[in-house]
């Protein structure tokens, strides 16, 4: 469940939904100085939050991709990455004066 709220990482305020697992992520890059990669590299294997710190939930097992589902999941990013060439096409159109 996500809620609207106001938070702070190394300095900088954010606003927007925020779920638990996004403001652990959040709490751990701040305890980290505001590097992400510090996150993961975190040594205190004592913290309640270093099992979640990734922002993901360590106890939802991803099932693995099927030849199907990757297929799937290919031809997704290729009609997202068409879209976006239509659109920066689109973006760089020439204007014209007379027209
Ligand atoms: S797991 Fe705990 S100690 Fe590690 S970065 Fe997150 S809040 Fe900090």
């Amino acid at each position: 469940m996500a809620v609207q709220h106001t938070w702070k990482v190394a300095g900088k305020e954010f606003t927007g939904k925020i779920t638990v697992l996004k403001a652990i992520r959040q709490h751990c890059i701040d305890c980290s100085g505001g590097y992400r990669r510090e996150v993961n590299r975190c040594h205190i294997t004592t913290c309640a939050l270093h099992p979640f710190r990734s922002g993901k939930d360590p106890s939802i097992k991803r099932k693995p991709l099927t030849e199907e589902r990757k297929k799937e999941l290919a031809d997704q990013i290729k009609k997202l990455n068409k879209s976006k060439t239509k659109k920066l096409a689109l973006v760089h159109e020439p204007k014209y004066a007379h027209e």
